[in-house]
C-alpha cells in the first residue's frame, strides 16, 4: 500500500477520464469531438496550455446532472484511495458549469452525494473547496459566492484558479473579504505562471492560508524566508508542471530545493486525467526523477496532513500523522 497522504490540489473536473466522458456523453446525448476513447486519450496528449484548456472546458459539456457529478467524484475517490490518499480537499469550478446552464445546486449536491459516502466506500475523508475563475470578472465571482450561500454547509473554503498571468489576486479582494466573513477557509493559485508578487498579494490581500503551486516564490528569497517562517504550505503538482511547461523536465523540478529550504511543500495531482497521473503517481515520479529518499517522502506525506483543513477534526489528523510515521517504505510505490 502506498504511503498515506492528503491531496490538497485537485480539480474534480480534471479527473474526467475518457471512458467516463464517453459514457456520460452517450447518456446525455452530448456530441464529443473524438470517435472513441482511444482517440480521446490521444487528444489528452495536448501540446500547450491553450489546447489543454480548450479540451478541458469542451469536455465539461458531458456533465449535466447531479448523478454525473456523483459518478465523477466517486471515480476519483476510488482511484485516489488506491494511491494512498486518506483525505482529499477537492476543488470545483461552479462558474464553468453555471455558464452552461448547470446550476450551483446540481453541482454541489451531486459532488456532495459522493463525498457523503467517501469514507464508507473508499476510506477517504473529504472537504470541498469552491474555486473562482480568475479570468472572469470579480463581479461574477461575487455572484457565484452569493449563489453558494444555501450550500455553505458543504463548502469548507474558496480558491482561485484558471489562467493566472494578467489576473492578479488583488482583483478579488472583496470576494475574499466576503468569504472570510462567511467563515470560509481561503486558498489561491499563485506563482505557477505568475510572478512572486502574486504570491505576496494572495497572502496579504486575500489572506490565503495555503498557496496552490507557488513555484515562482523561489525567485524571491525574502518571500521564501517569509513562507518558511509563517509555515505557509505550498501545494505543488509536479506532473502538471511538466505538462504545462512550468518546468522543462521532472528532473529539473525544484521540489527538493524547496524541501531543503524548509518550505512546507506538498505533492498533488492537479488535473490527473490530463496530466499523466494521480497523487501516488506524482509521488512515484518525483521519487524516481529527483531520487527522493524515504525521509523526504515521509516529510511530503506529513506536510500534506499538516497543511490540510482538519482543524475541526484534530483527532483524525493525529491518526493520519501516526499512519505516516509508522509507514515503512519499500523498494517502490510511494
Ligand atoms: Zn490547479
Amino acid at each position: 500500500m502506498p504511503v498515506p497522504k492528503a491531496e490538497l490540489h485537485l480539480h474534480i473536473e480534471g479527473t474526467l477520464e475518457p471512458e467516463l466522458a464517453f459514457a456520460l456523453a452517450e447518456r446525455n446525448g452530448v456530441p464529443l469531438p473524438c470517435a472513441d476513447t482511444a482517440a480521446l486519450r490521444e487528444a489528452y496528449r495536448f501540446s500547450d496550455l491553450q489546447s489543454f484548456l480548450d479540451l478541458y472546458y469542451g469536455l465539461m459539456a458531458v456533465l449535466r446532472t447531479a448523478d454525473d457529478f456523483t459518478e465523477l467524484a466517486d471515480a476519483y475517490l476510488a482511484r485516489a484511495a488506491e494511491q494512498g490518499v486518506r483525505h482529499a480537499e477537492i476543488f470545483f469550478d461552479p462558474q464553468a458549469h453555471i455558464a452552461r446552464g448547470v446550476p450551483m445546486g446540481v453541482v454541489v449536491e451531486g459532488l456532495g452525494a459522493a463525498l457523503d459516502r467517501a469514507e464508507e466506500r473508499h476510506g477517504v475523508s473529504t472537504r470541498l473547496i469552491m474555486c473562482f475563475l480568475r479570468d472572469e470578472p470579480a463581479a461574477s465571482a461575487m455572484a457565484t459566492l452569493e449563489a453558494a450561500k444555501p450550500y455553505l454547509g458543504r463548502i469548507t473554503g474558496v480558491g482561485l484558479d484558471s489562467a493566472e498571468v494578467g489576473h492578479p489576486p488583488v482583483t478579488f479582494r472583496e470576494v475574499y473579504e466576503e468569504a472570510a466573513r462567511l467563515g470560509l477557509r481561503r486558498v489561491a493559485h499563485a506563482g505557477e505562471e505568475g510572478p512572486p508578487e502574486y504570491v505576496r498579494e494572495a497572502l496579504d490581500v486575500l489572506g490565503v492560508e495555503r498557496v496552490d503551486h507557488g513555484l515562482r516564490c523561489l525567485e524571491d528569497p525574502s518571500l521564501v524566508e517569509r513562507l518558511v517562517r509563517e509555515r505557509v504550505p505550498l501545494t505543488l503538482c509536479p506532473l502538471s508542471n511538466v505538462r504545462l511547461r512550468a518546468v522543462d523536465v521532472l528532473e529539473a523540478h525544484p521540489l527538493r530545493t524547496m524541501l531543503d529550504a524548509g518550505l512546507v511543500a506538498t505533492v498533488n495531482s492537479d488535473d490527473p486525467a490530463y496530466f499523466g497521473g494521480y497523487a501516488g503517481d506524482n509521488f512515484d515520479a518525483v521519487r524516481a526523477a529527483l531520487g527522493l529518499g524515504p525521509e523526504e517522502l515521509r516529510t511530503l506525506a506529513r506536510n500534506s496532513f499538516l497543511a490540510s483543513f482538519l482543524e475541526d477534526d484534530e483527532g483524525r489528523r493525529e491518526r493520519y500523522l501516526a499512519e505516516v510515521e509508522a509507514y515503512e517504505f519499500g523498494a517502490a510505490g510511494a
